[in-house]
């Protein structure tokens, strides 16, 4: 018999699209899992207003249902509860890191003009940084510049 817990523990093989060490689980993105008569219902949060991701990722997790045997699965996007970058599990933390990435900064620091500009360096951990793009590749990401190394970084920017 598959229950809730089971189906989020699959979800956890889901990556995000743009980041594929980075399950959708550990991002924060799966909120509440329900399962009623043989349908699944997943609610997603989307990260960012317009992030083109969220179509990829309803995707990818109705596919993985539809694998796992469900006919009927419903992936809705929530706004029930806002998705914040305080949502990334530790371990989705870590993921980032390995991946080259900053991970956002806990908490409401987005106005904190210092935490952005000087933001820990994933490869060698110094502060010696300097934000060079608030905007990256995509929205979500902002690339900085380490002093230390003499490379530039991604930062998974922090969003509340
Ligand atoms: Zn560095």
């Amino acid at each position: 018999m598959n229950n809730e817990t089971e189906i989020r523990k699959w979800l956890e093989d889901v990556m995000d699209p743009e980041i594929p060490v980075l399950s959708l689980v550990d991002l924060g993105v799966v909120g509440d899992i329900e399962l009623k008569e043989g349908s699944v219902f997943v609610e997603i949060r989307p990260t960012f207003v317009g992030c083109p991701a969220t179509t990829q990722m309803k995707y990818d997790i109705e596919s993985l249902l539809h694998a796992k045997g469900f006919d009927d699965v419903h992936v809705d996007i929530s706004y029930k509860s806002p998705w914040n970058s305080d949502m990334i599990t530790d371990k989705g933390r870590e993921a980032l890191r390995k991946f080259g990435f900053a991970p956002p900064p806990k908490g409401n620091l987005i106005d904190d003009i210092d935490v952005l500009e000087h933001v820990e360096c994933p490869q060698c951990g110094g502060t010696n940084t300097e934000l060079q793009n608030p905007f990256g590749p995509t929205l979500c990401r902002s690339i900085h510049y380490c002093h230390d190394c003499k490379e530039a970084f991604q930062q998974f920017k922090p969003m509340n």
